[in-house]
């Protein structure tokens, strides 16, 4: 007597590879990107195509599965260096509009980007981020304020002022740059307004 042995199995197909954010790990992580598509076997190999499975991407440590949606969030590695690059915008930013050859000022900025995990930032790369045009920094500091809760974004531009301010009180044009700062960051002229005051109030005790 001849038996057939149906069955049925999803298999999967690695669309891609690549690093991304697991919030189950917390932290950045191998991951794949499969679709499965469902298949009739018989004598175990699969033979007749079914229908498809949705797409996931599954984090290769803890095999947790994710919507595909996930990659879009940015890594760690990207959130940092998004971090870094904003900060040297602003930096720059807020050292033209007052002083830029201030050596307080200049300290401070040093510290703010270093600060930010860029440790090998020094006087040459100050002085080249000084050279590039104001109209390149505006997006590097929307990048960053995208990633930013609202007291991260406060923290960032009381940095900016307190640059200014290393050398002195705020000028009109550094003041300027500040509400720049903020509106670059995504925060409102009333936010901006409060953090300058708290920050002079603060560098005044
Ligand atoms: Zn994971």
């Amino acid at each position: 007597m001849f038996l057939i042995i149906w069955g049925l199995r999803v298999l999967y197909r690695t669309l891609g590879r690549g690093v991304f954010f697991c919030r189950r790990c917390g932290g950045d992580r191998e991951y794949r990107h499969r679709a499965g598509r469902r298949y009739i076997t018989v004598f175990f190999i699969p033979l007749i195509p079914l229908t498809r499975t949705g797409e996931h991407v599954q984090c290769l440590t803890c095999k947790t599965r994710y919507v595909t949606e996930v990659l879009k969030l940015p890594t760690t590695v990207q959130m940092q260096a998004d971090l870094i690059a904003g900060m040297r915008a602003m930096v720059a930013i807020i050292l033209r509009a007052g002083d830029p050859a201030s050596p307080l000022s200049r300290r401070r900025a040093l510290d703010a980007v270093t600060g930010a995990g860029d440790s090998g930032y020094d006087e040459d790369a100050l002085e080249e981020d000084l050279g590039e045009p104001a109209d390149s920094a505006k997006p590097k500091i929307s990048a960053l304020g995208a990633q930013l809760q609202i007291e991260a974004r406060e923290w960032c531009l009381a940095e900016a002022i307190r640059i200014a301010m290393a050398d002195g009180p705020l000028s009109g044009a550094e003041r300027a740059a500040a509400e720049h700062l903020a509106a670059a960051l995504g925060m409102t002229q009333a936010q901006a307004i409060g953090v300058i005051a708290l920050t002079e109030q603060n560098a005044g005790r």
